[in-house]
């Protein structure tokens, strides 16, 4: 059978679904839980649905999400989000559940559902989801069209990323021309950020370190973090603002997180393929877009070596071939 399909009759033999995605939400995790919920109650509005997780306040414009007890685990379908490994899922129990669906965009890591669809070749989780609506008889509304929109603008960096296809542009289109949303006012809620994250970005503009082999990083302490009023989590959010520049293939941006005891580390690449190192070090990630959590400084420089090791070889592999 048709996986989508598939996916669809499970969905269908369910009362009670609950959606998942990865711990450290970003906006294509949030849009497609939150669009998934609502395409399915648009199809079926006797359901229970549920989009669970860690909330944050940056996405908060997206739409809020709930919390269940541990009794629904019992007999509930559970569908995993963008999520390639059982360790990243941001909910507890996970075995508890009766049945599960994982549907994700990431290169494979592990089998931890039932039933599991991935496609690496998709932008986004966003992508695969409305794919999914056009090849099954899930239902498509106006609000579910904006976030599955916004989600995949993000995930795919505004259409520049390796992974962007003809089809995330197809898809695109028909549900544009379908739902007739203000796709362009859209964008406010996606990029609009204090001036404080702009300070940030000038302090990274300074201070970014870049090696004769392409590598650029910054260390980012506590202490810088805390002088310039933002948070761990806002260099990295603000990442793909690094791209193209000439200097650098590889950049990593490195946060101290007291509050969770870890240090962050957010990494791009225009060439060399970085997961295979961020998961070395407790990360993962797509080939060029990878994140780690580290525990001391002395990581992170082993960490940073191994980037800066991977451009060389990538520079010198390309110069052969010039
Ligand atoms: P980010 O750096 O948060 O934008 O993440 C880039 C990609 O790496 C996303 O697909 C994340 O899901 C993945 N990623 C980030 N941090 C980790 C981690 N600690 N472990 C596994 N994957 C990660």
């Amino acid at each position: 059978m048709n996986i989508y399909k598939e996916i669809y009759k499970t969905i269908k033999s369910f009362d009670k679904i609950v959606i998942a995605r990865h711990l450290g939400v970003d906006p294509d995790a949030m849009a497609s839980s939150l669009a998934l919920k609502q395409i399915i109650l648009n199809t079926f509005p006797n359901k229970k649905v549920y989009a669970v997780g860690v909330p944050t306040s940056r996405f908060k414009y997206m739409g809020t999400l709930d919390k269940i007890n541990d009794e629904i685990a019992k007999d509930a379908l559970l569908i995993v989000l963008d999520t390639p490994d059982k360790r990243r899922v941001d909910i507890e129990n996970i075995d508890n559940f009766k049945s599960s669906i994982k549907i994700d965009h990431h290169p494979f890591v592990e089998k931890f559902c039932d039933i599991e669809y991935f496609n690496e070749d998709a932008s986004s989780t966003c992508e695969i989801i409305l794919d999914m609506i056009y090849n099954t008889k899930l239902i498509l509304d106006k609000r579910s069209a904006e976030l599955l929109f916004q989600g995949i603008v993000s995930d795919t960096n505004r259409f520049t990323t390796i992974n962007t296809s003809y089809k995330t542009f197809d898809l695109v289109h028909r549900l544009i021309k379908d739902t007739n949303i203000n796709f362009t006012s859209l964008y406010d809620n996606l990029y609009m950020r204090p001036m404080s994250e702009i300070r940030l970005q000038g302090y990274i503009s300074q201070n970014l370190i870049v090696t004769e082999n392409g590598l650029a990083y910054i260390k980012l302490t506590n202490d810088i973090i805390k002088e310039l009023g933002v948070d761990s989590a806002s260099a990295g959010n603000m990442i793909n603002n690094f791209n193209y520049i000439d200097e650098v293939i590889v950049w990593a941006f490195i946060s101290e997180d007291v509050k969770n005891n870890i240090i962050k580390v957010t990494m791009r690449s225009r060439g060399p393929i970085i997961n295979t190192i961020a998961s070395k070090h407790n990360g993962g990630g797509h080939e060029r877009a990878s994140g780690a959590r580290v525990t001391t400084f002395e990581e992170v420089d082993i960490l940073l070596d191994e980037l800066d090791n991977v451009c060389k070889e990538y520079r010198s592999v390309k110069n052969e071939n010039n």
